[in-house]
């Protein structure tokens, strides 16, 4: 690769193969394409791991017993055994040149072949005095160099490496050393504009890449760090801005009237005033809709945030200025629920009657389409719709099937948007006969920190209810290994005059296992401590008719005590419950024990939720104690991403190629938000980002067509 060629794209580097480098046989090249690695880009984008300071490392002599430091040994005995209890342990004696430790591992067997004689390698633990011999136990060992070549005197970069495929973190280093040395007379090619790196202080790719790599110091490590992850987020961040740029000057909105009588009508007769951060959501809502371009907003409220109140009041403003309004609701129990909700909300309200009788006013009509509506309803609902008479629609799927169509559908509102898919958000956006895109709010009551919602739904802008409405008791949450003191608790409440869940968990996935346990809990409480008590029995396979006596029953406090699986989850709302039981609370996840437990508290009463059971792991454990500790939904979303790792809230799209290889959306937050204004700063003077052709070709390479929409599919 001679000087005087332009230096190297991304693209100029996936097209090199890893044939290419010294060392690399067709074996090799097999072993790294098991690893991923086919061309010499995937290579320099897999990344150390972390680096071994040789420069500061410990001699054993030098490492108080009891303490843990890092040694940099050569392997000189090692042999496995069984011991009494029939587990396996390998021992191994190794050196520093001076002194000797022991190293002893439980239950990894292969440990034997890692450590051949000769072998050198890094040990970090803790240092032992056993019978009088120094050791060190399950320590973390890391090989470093093979084939007799000792590396000394500098910072060694520990890849990931996969036993699996035969590649060892030294074989890695070669062959990135070699890279590195071939593409240098070109050096690398650097598409982010200098303006914006001098502005952040950012390093050039050139270095970044070499430094990462290959690092003379840990200070180099991790300005190299800063300036490749600010340009994974940059790119996800520029495609998403331009996606919502795309977006807004395609889709034409609807006209919406924001100066109508409905809107105010009906926040004057909730008897409550709005908190600051519901009138802040709905100012930005109102904006969206004042707009041309129609609305793509995601409406973050904590359980209880009031989320109803501003999506009411959105559907409004679309009903005041003639047009419909639509609810989805991933489940029939929530939509019926928001249904039952919204229609006491609005009941007795009327809207400007477009002539059809002598009166200039008509009453506002919301109806409920679901699966289980009756054909006659349906077809009734369904001409309403058709010929504009039905204003607001509530419903599940049956929303967005094809036989609905809407006289002219204005505002739509999503609930609880994980579980529904893109394509069905984008089908009820395509309801309109005319053309015109209705405008779109997405609630979710799963909090997300800020940095990754912008990642995760980057095309959406977004709205946080961050403030709860005054006057809500505070959930006192009990981690309780003694059930016993929890029925006597449910009891007491009931007493009250209150009522009380009992959540059953999901076992292993099986809905079928998951409503035997809730059947057999409901049987076991209903005839043993709880007997003389009125428990009901709500779960996922009980006919929708059943669901929903049930639920009645138990809103109209005809049941003390509903024992259910995780059905209850999302959305449903009796403000005279007020005690929650989670069964085997260690099972379920951070955000959905927050969801459950948002069931109660939502009334003037206080209320309490138990977490039963044992946490059989540390991160169980973990998360019970966060769930004791607070019940802010935003703060426990950060724990659990620090429990979890982003990769979940990724999910799939942690994968593959072009993703996300060294940022994290948990450490490197304030980047995130960073790259995005940068991303409209590049984007919004113009969308095609013509003066920026290289970013553009990279961001094209690397975030094509298609791993966009993989993006932006939740
Ligand atoms: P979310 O859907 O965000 O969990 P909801 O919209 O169901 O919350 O509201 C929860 C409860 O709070 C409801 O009973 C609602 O009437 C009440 N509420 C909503 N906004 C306010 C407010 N500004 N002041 C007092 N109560 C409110
Ligand atoms: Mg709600």
């Amino acid at each position: 690769m001679p000087a005087g060629d332009p230096p190297l794209t991304f693209a100029d580097l996936h097209a090199l193969s890893v044939e290419r480098l010294k060392g690399v046989g067709p074996q090799t090249t097999k072993n790294l394409a098991k690893a991923g690695i086919t061309s010499v880009f995937d290579l320099l984008t897999h990344y150390p791991r972390r680096y071994l300071d040789r420069t500061r490392e410990a001699t054993i002599d030098s490492l108080p017993v009891g303490e843990e430091g890092m040694v940099f040994v050569t392997v000189q005995k090692v042999s496995s055994r069984r011991t009494r209890n029939r587990r396996t342990m390998v021992e191994a004696t190794v050196s520093d040149g001076e002194s000797r430790m022991g190293l002893t591992f439980f239950n990894q067997p292969w440990r034997e072949r890692q450590l051949e004689i000769g072998a050198e390698a890094v040990v970090f633990g803790k240092l032992e005095s056993f019978r009088g011999k120094l050791q060190m136990t399950n320590p973390v060992v890391d090989l470093v160099a093979g084939g007799g070549q000792k590396a000394t005197g500098r910072i060694l970069p520990v890849y990931p490496q996969s036993e699996k495929a035969g590649l060892m973190t030294w074989d890695l280093a070669r062959f990135v050393e070699d890279a590195l040395v071939k593409c240098r007379p070109r050096g690398f090619a650097d598409p982010v504009p200098p303006k914006v790196l001098e502005q952040l202080d950012l390093i050039d790719r050139s270095s970044a890449i070499a430094q990462i790599h290959a690092p003379q110091t840990m200070g180099e490590v991790s300005s190299a760090r800063k300036r490749l992850v600010f340009d994974e987020l940059l790119r996800i961040q520029v495609k998403l801005v331009q996606r919502k740029r795309m977006l807004e000057a395609t889709e034409v909105g609807v006209h919406h009237d924001l100066d109508g009588a409905l809107v105010p009508a009906f926040q004057d007769r909730l008897g409550f005033p709005l908190t600051g951060a519901q009138r802040r959501a709905i100012d930005e809502i109102e904006a969206d809709l004042a707009a041309t371009a129609p609305m793509h907003r995601l409406l973050q409220g904590d359980v209880g945030a009031g989320k109803t109140v501003v999506a009411v009041s959105a559907l409004l403003t679309g009903v005041q200025g003639g047009h419909q309004g639509a609810l989805m609701a991933p489940t029939e129990v929530l939509a019926e629920q928001h249904y039952l909700g919204i229609a006491a909300l609005l009941d007795g309200m009327e809207v400007p009657d477009t002539g059809q009788t002598l009166l200039n006013a008509r009453p506002l009509t919301v109806e409920l389409l679901a699966n289980r509506t009756p054909a006659a309803d349906r077809k009734r609902i369904l001409v309403g719709l058709a010929d504009g008479t039905v204003d607001l629609v509530i419903g599940t799927h049956a929303l967005i099937q094809d036989a609905v169509e809407f006289s002219s559908l204005g505002v739509v509102v999503i609930d609880e948007q994980h579980r529904f898919g893109v394509e069905q958000r984008s089908a009820l956006r395509d309801k309109n006969v005319d053309g015109h895109q209705p405008d779109v709010l997405v609630m979710t009551a799963t909090p997300i920190p800020r940095t990754a919602a912008m990642t995760v739904y980057g095309d959406l802008d977004v709205s946080v209810l961050d403030e709860l409405p005054p006057g809500r008791t505070p959930i006192e949450t009990r981690w309780e290994p003694d059930d016993g003191v929890v029925w006597r608790q449910v009891r007491h409440a009931v007493d009250e005059g209150r009522q009380a869940y009992v959540v059953c968990p999901l076992i292993e996935e099986s809905e079928a296992l998951d409503v035997a346990s809730a059947e057999s809990t409901h049987d076991e409480l209903a005839h043993g401590v709880l007997h003389d008590l009125r428990v009901g029995l709500l779960h996922g396979r009980m006919s929708s008719a059943d669901k929903e006596a049930t639920m009645t029953r138990f809103r109209d406090g005809d049941l003390d005590v509903l024992v259910a699986t995780t059905v209850i989850e999302v959305g449903v709302d009796v403000p005279n419950a007020t005690v929650m039981v989670i069964m085997d609370a260690a099972r379920f996840g951070i955000a959905q024990l927050h969801q459950l437990r948002g069931r109660v508290g939502r009334g003037e009463h206080a209320s309490q939720c138990y977490l039963l059971g044992e946490a059989t792991t540390a991160d169980g454990e973990a998360r019970l104690e966060a769930l004791v500790a607070s019940t802010d939904g935003f703060e426990l979303a950060e724990v659990d991403l620090e429990l979890r790792g982003e990769g979940t809230i990724m999910g799939e799209r942690q994968k593959g190629r072009n993703d996300l290889k060294l940022a994290s959306l948990r450490r490197d937050k304030a980047w995130v938000e960073i790259a995005r204004e940068v991303a409209y700063g590049l984007v919004d003077p113009d969308p095609s980002m013509a003066e920026y052709p290289e970013l553009a070709a990279e961001i094209d390479f690397l975030l094509g067509e298609d791993q966009a929409d993989y993006l932006l599919k939740s």
